[in-house]
């Protein structure tokens, strides 16, 4: 039975690859008719930040990949929250510590501090666990006296020395670690609530994870997570491991993040995220004007591909041809040109029904309150070509429902004369009876060919004065959409 989560911890806002794991858990559930969760790991309250559960909930309906269970929703596996599983992460503690694999440490982290600090070029791992493990030297009844004393402590994982930790990740393939690099990492802290550590092991065996999707960063800590399956005595019951690839940035320098967003000018965030703390905004894909569904594909393709040269996918397609066999060990670099092409493409093969909510919303934000669905459904239709993102739709046509104050004439080549007045001025008496963009196409040259004018010489001042610059699409479709009184209307206060 297929079960994966998505453990996201509630520390801010989420980036561009945390969504990319959480579709991958949900791809793989859904190809394997298995379950979905969503649980939030927020035991480390110094880094809690109110607001980002709700945040990382609304990313993922936005995205489409409702989770099956979750702390919404509850489900037999419950709670879904860390914070809320604290009573039942202690005996595992205690049973490790009970069966040599881990130990209480009575050193402050101020004392530790200072003893890494008089060891020159300090590192962590066995050459300097020593310190660590000051308190093992202790007998049983002068650590009983401590805890007696309520002495704070926090309990460690007892690494072995000279030890190989192997496993088979499905991306990797046979993967291990030399134990000696590997420090005693804090299993239960001084407040009583469990690290990553100890929780992410206990919960997924609570909740009978069969599969453990996670960034490539989180690879380093898969010796201790199964160190930990094997001491706890469940071994059997592990799942598999499938490391993601990073994300890197355009480059390939390295791992994207938060600043490469700000300093190359794109969103690295689902939606947008204002810390609570400091009020900083870090712009989301949803607000710049990104479809979820073209979201949801180009970081499918972050490190993914079927086989073929297929790259637009919905998500019931990325459903049934998703495989870990097709998922790339190395990185993927973000590239947000492309990730805009993914976004045209969708847009562009979107039907103007369904991107009509989102235009009407984003003309209203404007204060331009638009009731002629079927009129705007056409010039959704005439322009969704030329968008790359949804927030393109109101630049690209407020001309059509708000006339253009500002015309340059002027500036067309060869010059702005009266006799060209005259020409449309009498084409004015062609454009009346609101006839069909073909035929207006057709009278306009016929009439510029009786005039002594090169049609081409006239298109781009129609253009201009129907829609006050030099862009959009066929300047006839424009006129039959504006219909025959407007564009009259817009010819005569040109040539006025
Ligand atoms: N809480 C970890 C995170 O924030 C989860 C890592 C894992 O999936 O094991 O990414």
């Amino acid at each position: 039975k297929v079960r994966v989560r998505f453990a996201p911890s509630p520390t801010g806002g989420l980036h561009l690859g945390g969504v990319r794991t959480a579709l991958f858990n949900y791809l793989f559930a859904k190809k394997h008719n298995g379950t979905f969760i969503l649980r939030v790991e927020d035991t480390d309250q110094t880094r809690f930040v109110a607001g980002a559960e709700e945040y990382i909930t609304s990313c993922l309906d936005w995205c489409g990949l409702t989770p099956d269970e979750s702390p919404e929703q509850g489900g037999a596996f419950g709670p879904y929250r860390q914070s809320e599983r604290k009573s039942t992460y202690k005996q595992y503690a205690d049973q490790l510590i009970a069966d040599g694999f881990a130990y209480y440490a009575f050193d402050t982290p101020e004392e530790l501090e200072a003893k890494r600090k008089a060891v020159p070029n300090f590192t962590y791992g066995l050459a300097n666990r020593l310190e660590m493990r000051n308190s093992l030297s202790l007998t049983a009844e002068e650590v009983n006296v401590l805890l007696a004393n309520h002495t704070p402590y926090v309990v460690r994982i007892k690494m072995p020395a000279d030890e190989l930790v192997s496993f088979t990740d499905l991306i990797r393939g046979y993967v291990s670690f030399d134990t000696n690099l590997v420090d005693d990492k804090v299993l239960l802290k001084a407040d009583g609530m469990p690290t990553y550590h100890l929780a992410v092991v206990a919960d997924d065996r609570a909740m009978e994870i069969s599969h453990v999707f996670r960034g490539e960063e989180w690879l380093p800590s898969a010796p201790i997570h199964i160190l930990l399956w094997r001491y706890l005595g469940w071994e059997t019951e592990m799942p598999q491991w499938v490391h993601l690839p990073l994300i890197l940035k355009p480059d390939g320098n390295g791992k994207l993040s938060k600043r490469d967003g700000d300093r190359l000018g794109f969103p690295v965030y689902a939606q947008n995220w204002t810390d609570p703390k400091t009020g900083d905004l870090t712009r989301g894909f949803k607000e710049l004007g990104f479809m979820p569904e073209a979201f949801v594909n180009l970081l499918a393709m972050l490190g993914w591909n079927d086989g073929t040269d297929q790259e637009l996918f919905t998500l019931a397609e990325l459903i049934d041809k998703f495989s870990v066999e097709r998922i790339s060990k190395a990185g993927a670099k973000f590239d947000f040109e492309k990730a805009k092409w993914y976004n045209h493409e969708w847009i562009k093969n979107a039907t103007a029904k369904k991107l009509l909510p989102f235009v009407k919303d984003s003309f209203t934000a404007e204060g331009m309150v638009l009731n002629d669905d079927v009129r705007l459904e056409q010039v959704i239709d005439l322009i969704k070509d030329r968008c790359n993102l949804l927030t393109d739709f109101v630049p690209q046509s407020s001309y059509f429902f708000i006339a253009p104050e500002v015309y340059d004439l002027a500036s067309v080549k060869p010059k702005w004369t009266p006799e060209k007045a005259a020409f449309f001025e009498a084409y004015t008496l062609d454009v009346k009876d609101g006839p069909a963009a073909a035929e207006l196409e057709e009278k306009f040259k016929e009439l510029a060919g009786a005039h002594n004018f090169k049609p081409g010489e006239l298109m781009l001042p129609l253009r201009i004065m129907l829609v006050g610059g030099k862009f959009g699409p066929g300047v006839f479709d424009i006129a039959v959409n504006l219909g025959a009184a407007e564009t009259i209307k817009r010819i005569h206060k040109a040539i006025a």
